[in-house]
């Protein structure tokens, strides 16, 4: 794949086909473990691209509710990850090797960011701002 090889080429290393949720099994394409950063590399015809994606005349119900339901699973995915303190980065196939990776290294670069902001905030050292306040 040629993201890959940018991405490699630019010294990111990655981990490839990484199982990001075990139930329900998600695995996501391209992954920053440490940044826990996914990304999904959609194809054009399987996830139903606006510029690509053709939705066949032959078993067009058949199809069509194929890629609907992937298309409904990658918002699942999604979702899912949010909540669980991920990343996520969709690209499609059509997308440039070298666009998409800006876009994933200008990701990393904010997270890595982030991180250095949030210099190991240990838990239970919040103050409540109801301390001592009356209801
Ligand atoms: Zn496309």
């Amino acid at each position: 794949m040629l993201l890959r090889r940018e991405l490699h080429r630019r010294g990111l290393r990655y981990r490839v086909g990484y199982k990001v949720i075990s139930k329900p099994r998600r695995v996501a394409d391209i992954v920053f473990t440490r940044q826990r950063l996914a990304v999904f590399v959609d194809g054009c015809f399987w996830h139903g691209c606006a510029l690509h994606g053709t939705w066949p005349k032959n078993n067009a119900e058949f199809w069509r509710d194929k890629i609907e339901t992937n298309r409904r699973r990658d918002c699942d995915t999604n979702r899912r990850l949010y909540e669980a303190g991920w990343t996520v980065v969709r690209v499609w196939e059509h997308d440039p090797p070298r666009e998409a990776a800006d876009r994933i290294e200008h990701v990393l670069t904010e997270l890595r960011g982030d991180a250095a902001q949030r210099p190991g905030q240990a838990p239970g050292t919040e103050e409540s701002p109801y301390v001592g306040s009356e209801k």
